[in-house]
């Protein structure tokens, strides 16, 4: 199946089966479901959820979508603006996917407090260490 990528300001009211929605202002993308189900669903794009590969005429998400809050429990992946199919996961799997994702999300937020705790050391020696 082809995704049609649409860049747009905001989210449209009408989302089509088969368009992705991406909205560098709000860094998200939205989609109905590749498996016809009718959910929406919403990618948001930030070094913690997913990366957006554009290459000037198609697009990849990054990682697979895995609609694990939905009935169909649909997993794929949006390469090239193909939709990939990844084989169903056990629930054993879902749940060590998501438990790294918040190890993940904890990492990211803790080099950043690393980071301004860095600056302000670096700003401290410079007004003591003259
Ligand atoms: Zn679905």
């Amino acid at each position: 199946m082809m995704m049609n990528y649409k860049f747009v300001d905001t989210i449209p009211n009408e989302i089509k089966r088969g368009s992705i929605y991406i909205s560098l202002k709000y860094n998200t993308a939205i989609h109905k479901c590749a498996c016809g189900c009718g959910e929406e669903v919403v990618t948001p794009l930030s070094p913690t959820d997913w990366k957006l590969i554009y290459n000037g005429k198609s697009i990849s998400l990054t990682p697979s979508i895995g609609n694990w809050s939905f009935k169909c429990q649909s997993h794929y992946w949006i390469k090239n603006n193909q939709v990939v199919w990844a084989g169903k996961m056990s629930k054993e799997e879902i749940i060590k996917g998501r438990k790294n994702d918040v190890k993940a999300k904890k990492k990211f937020h803790d080099n950043k407090d690393n980071e301004s705790q860095n600056k302000l050391v670096q700003l401290l020696k410079k007004l003591f260490f003259k």
